[in-house]
This record gives C-alpha cells, structure tokens and sequence, in this order.
C-alpha cells in the first residue's frame, strides 16, 4: 500500500553512531487492547476452538524457533523451553476456556483479562525473579494474541538475513539479543540517548536512532531503512543516490575512525602537562580486549547487570568471578571499576510495565535493591573480591544517597572478605570502594561522603535526570536534557572540589564524559578520570592533546555567571572552535 513512497525521513535522538542500511524488521513489543465482546451460546466451543488452535501454533511457532537455535543446551534454548511449557499452564490456558465458557466471552477478551489478573499477581510478589514471570507470560500473550489475529509474530532470534530492527521500544534485555544476530541497526519510537537502550547499542557498536516518535506506524514489509546514527535520522525507503551517498559516508566515517586509532595509545596528558585518565565504560565483557585495543587506561565502569539480564537464575558466584577476572587480566596496567548491580529503572521493566511500577527510576534500584537482598549482594562481592587477586579491581555502589548506604554496604563488603579469608580464597586486601555520585542529596553532602570512600564516579546520566527532574527515557523531555546546565556545572565543580578536599580522585563516568564537545569544560572542572564508551576514546584523547588546563580552567571561572547552559554551549564554541572536528562544530 506505501509502495511508491520514497525517502520518507524521521528525525529522532542519535542514540549510537554508524550508519546501517538494510531491510527493516517490525518487532512489536505492545500488547493489544480489547473491548469487551462476546460470543452466542452457540459459538462457545467454536471459540473455544479457536483459542486452542492459536495456542497450537503458538507452540509449534516456538519449538521452531528453539530448533533452529545453533546452541542447544544455551540461556536461549532453555528460555524458549519455559515459555513453551507455559502455553500448558492451566493457570493462563484453562482459565481462559472456563471464562469462554462460564462468560460466553470472545476470546481475545478472556485472554486479556486472565492475563490482567495473572500479571498483577506476580507484580505484587516480593521476589523479584518472580515479578519478572510477569514478563514471560505476557510475551506468551502477546504471541496468542497475534496468533488470533492471524497475524505473524516477530522475534530477534528469528532474524535471518540483514535487518534493520523497527520497534516502539526494545528492553535492554532485547538489545543484548542482538549480540551476533543479522541486526544491523535499529530505530525506536521511544527512548533516550541515555536511555539504557541506547548505551547497550553503543555497546554493541550498532548504529541506533530513538525517540522518533511514530517511526512504527510507517512501517511496511519489505522497505529499505537506512539509519544514520551520526544524525538521529531514520530514511524509509531510500531511493538510490541516497543509499548510494549515505554508502559513501559510511565508508568516509569508517576512514576517519581508522585515522583516530592510530593515535589512541599516546598518553592523554594536556599541552600544559595534565594528566586525566581515558577509561572504558563496557557492558559486556568482551568489551575489554576492544577497551584495550582504543587506548583505555582502565575501565571506568562494568555495568555488571548485563551478566542479570536474559537469564532464568541467578549467576553463581564462581560464574562471575571467571567473568570478572577474565576482564581484570586484561588490563594489568589500569584499574578495572567494578559497578555492583544496579538492576531498576529501565533496566528492569520495559516502558509497558512503567503503569504497574508507578515511577520505577526512584524505586528499589541499584544499592537498594542490593541492600535489601544482601545475598544476591554478598556473591557478587565475594566474586569480586576474588576476581581482586588478579589485577588492580575497584568497588563501585551505585545510587548512594546517604552515609547508611556506604555504611551498610561496607559492612557486606567486611562480611564476604571475612568468609573468603575463612574459605582460603586469595583477593585484594586494599582493594579500594568508591560510589557513584548520581543523586542530588548525595552530590550536596559529597564533602561528607568522600571521607567514607577512596574515589567519586560522576553519573551524568543519573545525576542530571534527577537534579533537572527529567526522566531519562522519555523523549518528550529530552529536550530539557541539558549537562551544560548551570545547575550541573555547579553540581559538578562542587563534587570535585569535595573529592580533592579529601584527598580523593574525583571520576566521571555517565554519558557527558563520552560527548566530545564538553571536554574543555570537563578538563577546567578538573576531573581525574573520564570513562566512557571505547570507541569515544581516540577522539577523546586526540582533544585533550591539543587542549590547555589553564586555558580551561579561566574558561569556567567565566562561565560562573552563566545563566543558562545555551550561553554556556554559546561561549565554548567561540573559544574552543579550533579544538573540534568539524562534525562536532556542526552539533552546537
Ligand atoms: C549514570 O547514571 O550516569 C551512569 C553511568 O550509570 P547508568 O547509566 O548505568 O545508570
Ligand atoms: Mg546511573
């Protein structure tokens, strides 16, 4: 029906760099709505019927895609088998043919409101793993569902040839699927660039556009996508000379990445003699050799999570700590910053699940969520802890927001050191703890905090949400997502000045470490260390080369009387002009 359509733009947030073009595939993540409706007497069992044959190829469509899995006995494989297991479960099945029959409903709408009653159950369990059974059972749904419909219904794993992935949103959970998948790029309706989408995609070095609104509802089968990663823009249906110019840009891009590599190894130290640190934010931990390969002097950051993610159970302590240790041998030089989980947020339920959570990012996340299930804590500490013999390992809390937090965390750090001493198991006595200064209230007692810890990590991503009270995955506020903020510098100049204060460095590791465009002001505020994505690194170290700290630091004595962060990004262009590539001039 869009046959004759050509070169439809989209513009959205650009969330990772590169440029795919390729056929686009429709993930469709939302669940349907229904009215209530229903059947005569008479048609009972035909409906009936059709419930159970929508199941049938439910089942068959799912021990499909289990077969053709190339890892049989996989995470995967064994995802797939419970979710085939429950299309039996009388609970979500037989209920659903008692409310056809008892209530004469359609069946879509028997479906929709076991289903209601089901998930709402789990979501009240304590048990986190358990909550999550929510999300199985809705996929399951989801998949009847369209199944009624006639329908076809779409995964990640099913990918085969090239794609491009089109969704309304994707869970960190789904982009980590992407790993060594066909998927060459993918654009959402929502999302933000610090979205944990978005970083999982920079991760994973695939080229992502978020926030464009209504991307999903253009989407027709069989249409070519490019997605510009650089831009944030989404081309539907290319004509040929713009697949042939976007070809060309990609391979010039390519050319100017390979350029900056070569520099990557020099040391980043400022003209005027300034050392600060270039470190790698990673996710995976393949991630390192890749970190090592641009130049990082360390990782600044394990976002630990993603070993949580895509998985039935809990990972034992001795998986993680081949895990741990395999990234902290590769870098026997810099120190590897462990990050202890920081599941919630949007790293725990998908924008569908944002209703029943109620406001998810000020929940039980992160050191929380660790404090209150000290068990799952204490293994990944002692994990760490032992991972802490092999190399040079850092502690890192996230979400502190009081002195009670580091306190109690501290005493589960004594407690596992205890018991590895007890078990015979070598680590790091010394091994240093720092947090992660992302709160507000945490930031404004910070000159109390650095007495309690050895090092800060700024988390931009974390610390602007909250402190300009914008939610970091809704595009509809990003807008107001500003790091220059005058509130942020000052936040920023007064976490440092805490840090040294006390004798401690002082580190930035949320996503403005990563934009080129702020070094000059991130050099003047005196930093220590910046992590970010690795592929940032060369470009990262190339500015800070040709920068001056004193220069920097005059030009934020400046900028103290600023009173927005446009007349902020206005005056950094005009000095600094001359130390940017021009792709970055453009951005201002
Ligand atoms: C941050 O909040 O800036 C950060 C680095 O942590 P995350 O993005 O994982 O919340
Ligand atoms: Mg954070």
């Amino acid at each position: 029906m869009h046959r004759d359509r050509k070169n439809i733009i989209a513009s959205g947030i650009p969330a990772s760099p590169g440029i795919a073009i390729a056929k686009g595939f429709f993930l469709d993540r939302s669940l349907p709505s229904f009215v209530k409706s229903y059947v005569s007497r008479e048609e009972v069992e035909i409906e009936v019927e059709k419930f159970l044959g929508a199941v049938d190829r439910s089942r068959i469509q799912l021990s499909e895609i289990q077969e053709s899995l190339i890892e049989k006995n996989g995470e995967h494989y064994q995802i797939l088998g419970v979710h085939i297991s429950m299309l039996e479960d009388s609970m979500l099945i037989d209920a659903t043919i008692k409310m056809i029959r008892d209530y004469f409903f359609r069946a879509e709408w028997a479906l929709d409101k076991v289903l209601k009653d089901l998930v709402e159950n789990f979501h009240r369990m304590e048990d986190p793993y358990l909550k999550q059974r929510g999300d199985d059972i809705k996929q399951i749904a989801h998949r009847i569902f369209e199944n009624l419909a006639g329908r076809r219904v779409d995964s990640i794993l099913e990918v085969g040839e090239d794609v491009v992935v089109i969704a309304h949103d994707l869970s960190p959970a789904d982009t980590a699927q992407m790993v060594g998948r066909s998927v060459k790029g993918f654009a959402t309706d929502m999302g933000s660039r610090t979205s944990h989408t978005a970083i999982v995609a920079r991760s994973l070095r695939i080229p992502a556009v978020v926030g464009l609104g209504n991307v999903t509802s253009y989407f027709a089968y069989d249409e070519v996508y490019i997605i510009d990663g650089y831009e944030g823009i989404v081309i539907i249906s290319p004509d040929e000379s713009l697949i042939s110019d976007y070809t060309k840009k990609l391979d010039r891009m390519e050319r100017k990445r390979k350029a900056l590599v070569k520099f990557s190894k020099l040391p980043s130290v400022t003209r005027d003699g300034r050392k600060l640190k270039v470190m790698a934010n990673i996710e995976m931990p393949h991630e390192a050799e890749q970190a090592l390969a641009l130049g990082a002097d360390g990782i600044g950051l394990y976002r630990t999570e993603f070993i949580y993610l895509n998985r039935r159970d809990m990972p034992l302590e001795d998986e993680q700590f081949m895990i741990y240790r395999g990234v902290v041998e590769k870098f026997q030089e810099g120190e590897v910053t462990i990050r202890t989980l920081d599941l919630g947020g949007d790293k725990f339920v998908s924008h569908v699940d944002l209703a029943e959570e109620m406001n998810p990012a000020m929940g039980l996340r992160a050191i929380r969520f660790c404090l209150k299930e000290k068990e799952i804590f204490k293994t990944q500490l002692r994990a760490i802890l032992r991972a802490s013999a092999y190399g040079n390992v850092r502690i890192m809390f996230p979400m502190v927001s009081c002195v009670w937090e580091i306190e109690e965390a501290k005493k589960v750090v004594s407690e596992a050191k205890r018991e590895l001493s007890r078990d015979g198991h070598p680590f790091d006595e010394e091994v240093k703890i720092g947090i992660m200064v992302e709160v507000p209230s945490a930031a404004i007692i910070s000159d109390i905090l650095a007495g309690m810890v050895d090092f800060f990590s700024i988390g931009t991503n974390d610390l602007i949400q909250y402190c300009l009270a914008i939610d970091r995955v809704n595009e509809s506020v990003t807008y107001l997502y500003d790091p220059l903020h005058p509130a942020i510098i000052r936040m920023i100049r007064f976490i440092v000045e805490a840090a040294h204060g006390a004798g401690i460095k002082a580190a930035m590791c949320g996503e403005m470490a990563g934009d080129h465009m702020f070094l000059p002001v991130l050099i003047g505020l005196e930093l220590d260390e910046l992590s970010m994505n690795p592929d940032s690194i060369p470009l990262a170290k190339t500015i800070i080369r040709k920068s001056d700290f004193g220069y920097a630091r005059e030009f934020l004595e400046e900028i103290k009387s600023c009173a927005s962060g446009r007349d902020i990004s206005d005056m950094l262009r005009g000095k600094f002009e001359d130390l940017y590539p021009e792709e970055i001039v453009e951005k201002f």
